[in-house]
């Protein structure tokens, strides 16, 4: 089995501190109990057993996690996201604690992506997640010309309200590899694909990966709303924008195809649910109950 990429599920007690119009963690209560959090509780409290061992490393949560670390890269994953159903940054006690665990692995992961809007990155937690040794930062972005817009579609709190271009600077200072994931709403139709190939190339993107936006089955309020504001023009333009401009450059991590365009890895990401996983998984999920799953969207995908 080859596994392409881990997926980290960074606990952050089911709130995100966003309210994305499209997000489909909004519509559910998180069914997975969070077993890892005690254990970084008790690791951050630096108990030591009688025996010399700190406290945490005799919890069987403990040991299921690190295991689930080690089987990824026993089979040949390199690449780590950290993700989840908030913002990983809402947790930063959880970040060390991988950090650290990463760092006893026997080999440990060298490709750490954190995926993020953007919002509660300063200059204190951009350092210190470069010092932890977060490689590659990806922006989820709604819209990448008009900032209030993107915090209106993310659903940025009033005191959270932040400028996506000066994160992204600040992010570009401290050398991250830089790569901005567009969600493909219907503000993008208002644009023809060069002008935003020439936004993203200004920014300073070492990758960008167009996100279309899918519904799912079951109806509810956020599919109403991708129903209405999903692209759809935009997104046929970068298709053939892609095939006549690109030229290939492999296949990803994650599994998507990425292109050389000016300089750039773009990707389309339209097939993140594919069926078509043989001896290779895309990738899979490492919840926050200490067990690993071939999907996002169901239980019964679960490896071990
Ligand atoms: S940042 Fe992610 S988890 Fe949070 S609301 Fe947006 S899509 Fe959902």
């Amino acid at each position: 089995m080859k596994i392409q990429s881990l997926s980290i599920v960074v606990p952050t007690k089911n709130k995100c501190v966003n309210a994305c119009k499209f997000c489909v963690s909004r519509t559910h209560t998180n069914p997975y109990d969070d077993k890892i959090s005690s254990v970084v509780k008790e690791w951050n409290e630096d108990i030591q057993c009688t025996d010399g061992i700190y406290y945490y490393e005799n919890s069987i949560e403990y040991k299921d996690y690190y295991n689930r670390l080690q089987f990824a890269r026993d089979n040949g994953c390199n690449v780590v996201v950290l993700t989840g159903t908030g913002e990983p940054i809402q947790n930063p006690k959880f970040l060390d604690f991988f950090s650290e665990i990463n760092d006893t692995l026997t080999t440990p992961f060298k490709s750490i992506e954190m995926q993020t809007t953007g919002v509660m990155l300063d200059e204190e937690s951009v350092a210190h997640l470069r010092a932890i040794g977060v490689t590659t930062i990806s922006f989820s972005i709604s819209n990448i010309f008009d900032n209030d817009k993107n915090l209106e579609l993310i659903g940025c709190h009033n005191k959270l309200k932040f400028d996506l271009i000066e994160t992204i600077n600040l992010v570009k200072r401290y050398d991250f590899n830089l790569r901005l994931s567009l969600n493909l709403v219907n503000d993008y139709d208002n644009y023809t694909v060069q002008h935003v190939i020439d936004r993203c190339k200004e920014l300073g993107a070492d990758q960008v990966t167009f996100r279309k936006l899918y519904k799912s089955e079951l109806n509810n309020e956020i599919d109403k709303w991708i129903e209405k504001n999903a692209s759809v023009n935009f997104y046929n333009e970068l298709v053939e924008y892609v095939k006549e401009n690109g030229k290939f450059l492999g296949i990803l991590p994650f599994g998507a195809s990425s292109y050389n365009i000016d300089e750039m890895s773009v990707v389309i990401d339209d097939d993140c649910m594919s069926e078509d996983i043989k001896e290779t998984y895309k990738y899979l999920v490492l919840r926050e109950n200490c067990k690993v799953y071939t999907r996002w969207e169901t239980k019964s995908s679960l490896v071990f």
